[in-house]
């Protein structure tokens, strides 16, 4: 029988904190996942996930965005173990001078501190939105009404937006440690650890389907180039940025391949035979899970029905 072969998503290794994250998974938990993954699966490089294989099922590594904790901590964590992974890493990731929007929303929704803010209203993906801010309860909705709304958004719209709410709310957009870019130290050092693969994963992360074709081309084919002038190597593996449906389509996939990539992962669930299209790599969401959870998930995972 073929072995199943699934590839995995992280986001962040770090303690998550008080306030709690959603991509964060803690290291000692990840440390955890690896031991799990070492008894049930054999870890392959990502190039190789759709080959022909019998036996153990096997398992790709992969990680979004550029965090520096995927350079300080997860790539020895993997490094220690002679473990491959893929690191997609954004172009922004390298010299940014702001965090990601969903990064300053969880600083700006977080409790409220202060007195009574009125309602927010916006523009988004050209449509009104108007969010109450009341309490906690209602910031954390108006967290998910604004995040919902980005996935359709422009990058300048986002940024507007964002901007206006910090003005709103009185804050100032502050970078913290936790969500710190990797910058381009970090991601050459990345490049230098054995098994880890650099991929691309476009400039300032926005949806492909929300932004103009040539807009579209420009962050998929700049986000290779400054990537491969700074590790000085091909980069040739690409992630969509965020990755669920609705956030690709046939034309996206067509400008990657365009691009020169080799193969594409999305964040939709699922498995991986020969017969997968590697512009359409299908990937599982990992969370801040103990070891027995994340086995029963990744049991679940293997077992399910090919798309
Ligand atoms: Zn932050």
């Amino acid at each position: 029988m073929r072995a199943p072969a699934l590839v995995l998503v992280y986001h962040q290794v770090r303690d998550a904190g008080p306030e709690g994250a959603e991509l964060a998974v803690h290291p000692d938990r990840f440390a955890t996942h690896l031991d799990v993954l070492a008894r049930r699966a054999e870890v392959v490089p990502l190039a190789r996930i759709r080959d022909a294989a019998r036996g153990r099922p096997r398992v790709a590594l992969t990680f979004d965005d550029g965090y520096l904790d995927n350079v300080e901590t997860a790539a020895p964590m993997l490094a220690d173990r002679d473990l491959p992974a893929t690191c997609f890493v954004t172009g922004w990731s390298l010299d940014a001078d702001r965090e990601f929007w969903w990064d300053e929303l969880e600083h700006l929704l977080g409790p409220p501190t202060g007195g009574a803010v009125p309602p927010f209203e916006t523009v988004l993906a050209g449509r009104r939105l108007r969010v109450d801010l009341g309490d906690a309860a209602a910031r954390r909705r108006a967290a998910t009404a604004i995040t919902l709304r980005c996935y359709r958004a422009r990058p300048d719209e986002i940024r507007a937006t964002i901007d206006a709410l910090a003005t709103h709310l009185g804050v100032d957009l502050v970078m913290c440690d936790r969500h710190r870019h990797a910058g381009e130290a970090g991601i050459a050092r990345l490049a230098e650890v054995p098994g880890i693969t650099v991929g691309g994963h476009t400039v300032r992360h926005p949806a492909l389907t929300a932004i103009p074709a040539a807009a579209r081309d420009a962050e998929i084919v700049e986000g290779k180039r400054r990537l491969e002038a700074l590790i000085g190597r091909e980069v040739t593996q690409f992630a969509f940025p965020f990755g669920h449906a609705a956030s690709f389509d046939d034309a996206c996939e067509r400008a990657v391949a365009a691009a020169g990539f080799e193969l594409a992962c999305r964040n939709v669930r699922g498995r991986v035979t020969p017969r997968t299209d590697p512009f359409r790599i299908p990937r599982c969401s990992v969370g801040d899970w103990s070891g027995p959870e994340f086995e029963a998930r990744l049991d679940r995972w293997m077992r399910e029905r090919c798309r």
